[in-house]
């Protein structure tokens, strides 16, 4: 689960982390009203999407001569016409792909004069499974184009989650960003709010870009990204409530309302599996034979009629799905009911499209007679082999 800026820094804020004042806004008074709060005589009037490259990114509706999602502004007044241009407004920055993202809040933050950008992240490292941290000289650039170009200048060091942070971790930080004397201090300091910040919230990245020094020699955080493991939100309802719904895909939303774990993807075979290990299995067999998934999508171990109706749904909520696998091990819950839930889910969304079912496990034949005995034109596969043939060669045949 990912949150906005002001929504980071008002998080780090709390840890100790220093990031200049500012207040969200959702309309062009609340922004006026921000920008009063703050004392000038630089503002920094800022587009809260989840996406990064807002500065250079160009909204949809302006001319390709406009300013960007992050502008400096001079006065109140200055604040105010450049919320009025960007409130609304789409916003396509090299993360948002094509569709772009609208602006429906800014942030309105005190504008700092910078001498000098860094990059600073925390995230999961799975090879070493542990926190790293990433330093780089090269900050308020693409992070993946100074991977590319120059990698020397990215540091990374991992902790020990043993040992959790130690001063000597503060000091390699300070000397890959070639800090000496207090900003090395301040370096360290910076390091472990984020830290902190990194362990108490189970986020899974913060990525600080840039983390300027300011003209009179302060280490400051003017852009925070910061992303959780949603399989902790359990236990931080207060993050939970942080999250906006507006920014993540509707079908997603809609699966997680009946719990299934529904990811989109770019292809137009809808996959309709039940448990992680068979999605991808299915998926790898899809495209073995030379297809493409249009989604990963596990109903679960105790799928229900209830369930497996969503899950329809939604596959068929995507105009590019082209055909649809249904791949069931019947387990927990028996192949007769799951084929109830099939044939009572497509005739309920009245299917246009092809689809495969195959069935394994306990009742396989009493569910492959109701399959047979529904009327629908539902095509029965034996195994996953045979059943990811059927479904490509029904596409192909349909097109
Ligand atoms: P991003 O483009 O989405 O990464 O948004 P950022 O918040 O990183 O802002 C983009 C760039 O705007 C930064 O790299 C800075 O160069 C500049 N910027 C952001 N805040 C300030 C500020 O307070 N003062 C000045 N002078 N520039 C800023
Ligand atoms: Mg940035």
């Amino acid at each position: 689960m990912n949150i906005h800026e002001y929504q980071a820094k008002e998080l780090l804020a709390k840890y100790g982390v220093p990031v200049p004042a500012g207040h969200a806004a959702m309309s062009v008074e609340e922004a006026v009203e921000a920008a009063k709060q703050l004392p000038g005589p630089l503002w920094v009037v800022k587009a809260q999407i989840h996406a990064g490259g807002r500065g250079k990114g160009k909204f949809k509706e302006l001319g390709p001569d406009a300013k960007g999602g992050v502008r400096l502004a001079k006065s109140v007044d200055e604040v105010r016409e450049h919320a009025a241009e960007m409130l609304g407004k789409t916003l396509v920055t090299v993360q948002t792909g094509d569709a772009g993202k609208e602006v429906q809040r800014l942030y309105i933050t005190d504008g700092v004069d910078i001498a000098k950008e860094f990059y600073l992240a925390l995230l999961v490292d799975r090879e070493t499974g542990r926190v790293a941290v990433v330093a780089s000289t090269e900050g308020g650039m693409d992070i993946e184009t100074v991977a590319h170009d120059t990698p020397d200048r990215i540091h990374t060091i991992t902790i020990d989650p043993a040992t959790g942070l130690m001063p000597h971790h503060g000091r390699a930080v300070a000397a890959a960003l070639g800090l000496t004397g207090d900003l090395a201090k301040q370096a360290a300091k910076v390091l472990a709010g984020l830290y902190a910040a990194f362990q108490g919230t189970d986020a899974s990245q913060i990525e600080i870009n840039p983390l300027a020094i300011t003209e009179d020699n302060k280490l400051m955080v003017l852009d925070a990204k910061v992303g959780f493991d949603s399989n902790s939100m359990f236990r931080h309802k207060d993050l939970a409530e942080l999250r906006d719904l507006t920014e993540e895909d509707p079908q997603e939303i809609e699966a997680s309302k009946y719990d299934l774990a529904y990811i989109k993807l770019d292809g137009d075979i809808g996959c309709m599996v039940n448990g992680a290990g068979l999605a991808m299995a299915t998926m790898d067999i899809i495209k073995l034979n030379g297809a493409e998934p249009a989604n990963f999508l596990d109903v679960g171990g105790g799928a229900n009629k209830e369930k497996v109706t969503a899950a329809f749904k939604i596959i068929l909520a995507d105009p590019s799905v082209k055909g649809i696998l249904v791949n069931i091990f019947g387990g927990i819950m028996k192949c007769d009911i799951i084929a109830d839930g099939i044939v009572a889910a497509a005739r309920e969304v009245d299917l246009k499209v092809p689809l495969v079912v195959r069935l394994e496990g306990t009742n396989v034949q009493q569910g492959k007679d109701i399959l047979a005995n529904s009327g629908l034109p539902i095509v029965a596969a034996n195994d996953l082999g045979d059943a990811a043939a059927k479904i490509v060669a029904e596409v192909k045949k349909a097109a």
